[in-house]
């Protein structure tokens, strides 16, 4: 490589020369230190463009995994755990919020469809299991009061279906006026009802039992004249350790109170009351 130049005041032309070799190694040098130097702030820009979109999208994330989890019980609390600090996080928060909220009510609603009798509103033998379970993983001593209408299949026949709906209607509102709020009420069957009494003392649930017995008895459904109920009653673990085998005492011995004459009481356990 060479080059010159004129210098007019004394006239002179002046050449410089290199080998051109030597130049090209230095432009190699320099194109690569360029090229890591680009590289570098590539990487840099890179990484921190990286850094701040997961910064700003890890919030969206979490929300959106949680959206797929609503059924979980904590799910409320993992989403309030989320901070809200830009806008659009904040209404993906509260919408997913909204969501959960009314799904947990209609689970729960659900669990209370599928555990209740829609006539009555009393649990139904479902319902009832749960509370069989819980009573017997606690150990809770419990009575069980099997409860009949009488000569329903009369009252069905004279006033017609939909007025034998309200005796058991009336009835069942009766029964949860009457029972304690830890106290089960079910509706078993057709016209038979069942009464968990979270008591080991056979007064204090004939008593409950008698007190029942008479409310029916005294009350006047629609024209419809006395109606009576006969209710057996049996223990546990007294009568017996296995609770089907109580259900099945306190049903021979809601029988015995049909086969008395029915509108009373008969229990495993005489009691003085
Ligand atoms: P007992 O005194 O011996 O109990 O006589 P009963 O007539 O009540 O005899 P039973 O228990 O055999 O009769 C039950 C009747 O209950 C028969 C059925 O038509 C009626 N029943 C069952 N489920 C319902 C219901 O959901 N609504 C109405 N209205 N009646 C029902
Ligand atoms: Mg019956
Ligand atoms: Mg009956």
């Amino acid at each position: 490589m060479a080059g010159f130049a004129h210098i007019p005041s004394v006239n002179w032309i002046v050449v410089s020369q290199q080998p051109t070799d030597d130049l090209l190694a230095q432009a190699n040098t320099l194109i690569l230190k360029v090229s890591v130097g680009i590289f570098i702030f590539y990487l840099f820009i890179f990484l921190l463009v990286w850094y701040i979109s997961s910064f700003i999208s890890s919030p969206l994330n979490r929300l959106a995994r949680m959206a797929s989890m609503l059924n979980q019980a904590e799910i409320e609390d993992k989403i309030k755990e989320v901070d809200p600090w830009y806008f659009e996080v904040l209404k993906f928060r509260t919408s997913l919020l909204m969501s959960s909220e009314s799904f947990s009510h209609r689970i729960a609603e659900l669990k209370h469809h599928v555990n209740t009798d829609p006539l009555t509103g009393l649990y139904n033998r479902r319902g009832m299991q749960l509370f069989l379970n819980e009573l017997l993983d606690t150990c809770t001593e419990f009575a069980v009061l099997a409860i009949d209408i009488d000569f329903f299949k009369k009252i069905n026949d004279q006033y017609g279906h939909d007025q034998g709906d309200v005796v058991l209607k009336t009835l069942a509102q009766i029964m949860q006026t009457n029972f304690r709020e830890h106290d089960i009420c079910c509706r078993s069957g057709g016209e038979e009802f069942l009464v968990l009494m979270t008591t080991a003392d056979p007064l204090v649930a004939h008593k409950a039992a008698e007190r029942l017995r008479l409310t029916m008895q005294d009350n006047q459904i629609n024209q419809m004249g006395q109606i009576t109920i006969s209710i057996g009653i049996a223990f546990w673990p007294k009568d017996a350790v296995d609770v089907a085998a109580v259900l099945k005492i306190a049903d021979n011995k809601l029988y015995e109170a049909k086969h008395s004459g029915r509108n009373c009481i008969r229990s495993t356990v005489k009691s003085s009351a």
